[in-house]
């Protein structure tokens, strides 16, 4: 059975844009890459990461169960330089899962819809780009309807590269 997955992509170290090309590349082999986003400028969050990040939100349609798919992004982070000590800190790649068809999961190692999604701008602009109608499992809104509401003033632009 396929399922659409919805990942966002980011770094804000080392060659920012030919990462995010070469994570795309990796996702596009999970899978069928069915939608992806421009790609961002944005504000570092949180504040412990330095610089501004890249970041791009793809969907991809899969076989893989959510669990699989985490170990695989995981895996093309390492591939792509990750050290797991950049929680929340400067990196060269992180691939979260934003949403996995409309399941709910809560596990110490996995949740989905990703929990913080509606109160950050970096996440909800490149998502109403590619799917603006798909509605939050829990909180019942659209993409569009939660950036509108959104009350984080952090810096989102469209990159040029
Ligand atoms: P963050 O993305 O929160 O800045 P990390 O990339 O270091 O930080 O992720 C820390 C842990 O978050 C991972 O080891 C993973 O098990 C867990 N995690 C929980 N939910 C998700 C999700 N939806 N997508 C990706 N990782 C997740
Ligand atoms: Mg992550």
């Amino acid at each position: 059975m396929f399922e659409k997955a919805v990942l966002l992509l980011g770094g804000n170290k080392g060659d920012r844009f030919t990462l995010l090309k070469a994570a795309v590349e990796a996702i596009s082999r999970l899978g069928e890459l069915t939608l992806s986003s421009g790609i961002y400028e944005t504000e570092a969050w949180g504040g412990v990461a330095k610089g501004p990040f890249l970041n791009q939100m793809v969907e991809i349609k899969t076989t893989c169960s959510p669990f699989e798919l985490l170990g695989f992004i995981q895996q093309i982070e390492t591939d792509l330089g990750r050290k797991r000590d950049e929680h929340w800190g400067d990196r060269t790649m992180d691939i979260d899962i934003i949403y996995f068809g409309e399941r709910v999961i809560d596990s110490p190692a996995l949740q989905v819809p990703h929990p913080f999604l509606a109160e950050r701008k970096f996440v909800l602009v490149p998502l109403a780009e590619i799917l603006p109608d798909l509605t939050h499992p829990i909180i019942g809104k659209t993409n569009r309807q939660m950036l509108i509401e959104c009350q984080d003033r952090s810096e989102v632009r469209v990159w040029e590269c």
